[in-house]
């Protein structure tokens, strides 16, 4: 496993704007600010959303097109390095009209109706960069 200790850095809260792009609108603050590591954390709703679920024995992203408006019942996700630029991973949860329950890994192409977010910054003595993972496939922190 891997542990890197962190102090808190910069605090943010906001808003997005109507008609934004949920993950790109959140990364773009990210780099805007040039948050290197942190958490985030959001609720509001969406017009529509797409959210991934990676398949372990295909080692593949499916994507799942959710033509509605929905609620953002909770979105938390981390931010760290991807090719040296700051990525936000996040997954949501969504709930529809009847309460219903649903979600994934945020992907681009879930648009923004209302969102109030709030990110944390971190200082640590090691960066977090993301990197293949050949035991799964995906792009994840070094294991030591
Ligand atoms: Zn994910």
């Amino acid at each position: 496993m891997l542990s890197v200790s962190t102090r808190p850095g910069r605090s943010f809260m906001g808003r997005l704007a109507k008609g934004d792009d949920l993950l790109q609108a959140l990364e773009n603050f990210c780099q805007e600010q040039q948050i290197t590591l942190g958490e985030v954390r959001a609720l509001g709703a969406v017009t529509r959303a797409r959210v991934g679920f990676y398949n372990q024995e295909e080692r593949k992203y499916y994507f799942l097109d959710l033509e509605q408006p929905l609620e953002i019942l909770a979105l938390v996700g981390n931010i760290s390095l991807k090719d040296g630029k700051p990525m936000v991973h996040a997954h949501v949860t969504l709930g529809d009209a009847a309460g219903r329950a649903c979600g994934g890994h945020l992907a681009p192409g879930t648009m923004v109706f209302a969102c109030e977010f709030a990110v944390h910054e971190y200082q640590a003595e090691q960066m977090l960069a993301r990197q293949d993972d050949p035991e799964t496939g995906l792009m994840l922190w070094p294991k030591s």
